[in-house]
């Protein structure tokens, strides 16, 4: 067993931090008071090669492990969650699902433009409907002589307005014995006639970052840019969701991780009663548990990342480190703010923020309480995972080197 970092790792942590804290910790604050994404955050982002971090050199990205992802998504969710917002989508639940699930051409086509950063991507799953239900969606592809016409709403996405292509699950089978099997997954083409998008505003959270809505009407969808076989949508949404669940676990670890260093940065400053609050044990147990919280995080989401690079189905491990650190996050930054005492609860500090950021990820990409579900179904021997005709392929240094 290691637990120890590469060099390489640390060349990414260090060139994401920096990317961070230098270029988009200083106007942060006032993006999240616009409610507007940064402009320069999707251009740089590609720019630097985060968004093709974890994809083989061939495919266009950086020939990078899974562990480099996890890193790079902590590093960003310290400060801001939207950056890592980014990652999640872009990377995780789409740019991931295609390396897994993609025909050769579908990732000449598609994953190549995106992990270079040429275009973005985003992932329609979510409906206004239906969300944690996801066999009850309602859109619909429908077969047409050379293709599919896609209707529907997709609510919740985010990079709606941003992106350029969505992973877009929709129903092709309306008779299937089980809703499950009558799925299926395609990558629409946002510049497709009949798509529209929108945003949505008045989040608590995440504000500079973009959340908005994807309509189709009779979108044309031609048979290549169906992912996977007709019937394994659901299938396909899954296993993205266990790539974007890893992404969101390094990021909320990331976030407990700014919420210990501004209560301690703040209890070793602000003074009461004649010393400086750090000196106080009721003050001291929430940092300690921001600490125990943000290690137990960290080593929840780099089990999963390498079991990832191992090839390893990491469905059970991908979905605890997400349960954990997420509800972990909200708990340390509610702890954060009272640290702060009322200098917490303005904008002034950053905690306010950490806040009503760290609520989303308790709600996306599975509810805590469908985490809580899928670990006790684990537990009890309810549930268990079958092998998938398409698995995440595993790192493989060398390979993942060699040129296009
Ligand atoms: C900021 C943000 C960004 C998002 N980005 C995306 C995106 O990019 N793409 C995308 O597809 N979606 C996205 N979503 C949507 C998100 O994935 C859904 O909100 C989530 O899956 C929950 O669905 P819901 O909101 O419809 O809640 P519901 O499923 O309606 O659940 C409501 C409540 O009921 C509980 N509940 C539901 N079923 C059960 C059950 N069986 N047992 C116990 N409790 C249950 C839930 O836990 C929750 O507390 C985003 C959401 C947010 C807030």
């Amino acid at each position: 067993m290691d637990f120890g970092l590469t060099e390489e790792h640390r060349m990414v942590q260090k060139m994401v931090r920096n990317f961070a804290q230098k270029e988009v910790a200083p106007i942060i604050k006032e993006y999240d008071r616009k409610q507007e994404m940064a402009p320069f955050v999707l251009q740089r982002m590609g720019e630097l090669g985060i968004l093709g971090i974890c994809f083989p050199v061939r495919y266009g990205g950086q020939g990078m492990d899974y562990i480099s992802l996890g890193l790079a998504c902590e590093e960003l969710e310290a400060v801001d969650t939207t950056l890592r917002v980014v990652m999640s989508v872009h990377v995780g639940l789409n740019s991931m699902g295609l390396l897994q699930w993609a025909t050769e051409d579908q990732k000449q086509r598609f994953l190549i433009p995106q992990a270079r950063g040429d275009k973005v991507a985003c992932f329609g799953l979510t409906e206004p409907g239906v969300g944690s239900d996801v066999a009850g969606l309602s859109s619909t592809a429908r077969r047409v002589s050379d293709g599919y016409l896609i209707n529907g709403e997709k609510m919740w996405i985010s990079l709606a307005t941003k992106a350029h292509n969505s992973l877009v699950v929709a129903r092709t089978n309306s008779h299937a014995a089980d809703p499950h099997d009558g799925l299926s997954a395609f990558l629409v083409e946002l510049d497709s006639p009949g798509v529209t998008t929108g945003d949505i505003h008045g989040k608590l959270g995440v504000r500079a970052g973009s959340t908005g809505w994807i309509a189709f009407q009779d979108v044309h969808v031609p048979e290549e840019n169906r992912i996977g076989d007709e019937g394994e949508g659901f299938k396909i949404a899954m296993s993205c969701l266990d790539n974007g669940r890893y992404t969101v676990a390094a990021g909320a670890t990331g976030l407990i991780r700014a919420c210990l260093e501004a209560s301690v940065r703040y209890a070793n400053e602000r003074k009461a009663f004649g010393r400086e609050i750090g000196k106080f044990q009721l003050v001291q147990q929430k940092i300690a548990t921001m600490l125990q919280s943000y290690e137990m995080a960290r080593l929840l989401y780099l089990r999963a990342g390498w079991m990832k690079n191992q090839g390893a189905r990491n469905t059970r491990e991908s979905s605890l480190a997400k349960w954990f650190a997420t509800d972990a996050s909200f708990q340390a930054a509610a702890d954060a703010i009272q640290v702060h005492g009322a200098y917490g609860y303005s904008d002034e500090y950053e905690v306010e923020r950490y806040l009503r950021n760290s609520k989303g990820a308790v709600i996306y990409e599975g509810t805590s309480e469908i985490h809580q579900l899928m670990q006790a179904g684990y537990a009890l021997g309810y549930r268990s995972d079958a092998a998938l005709r398409c698995e995440l392929p595993a790192y493989d240094v060398e390979g993942w080197q060699e040129p296009m």
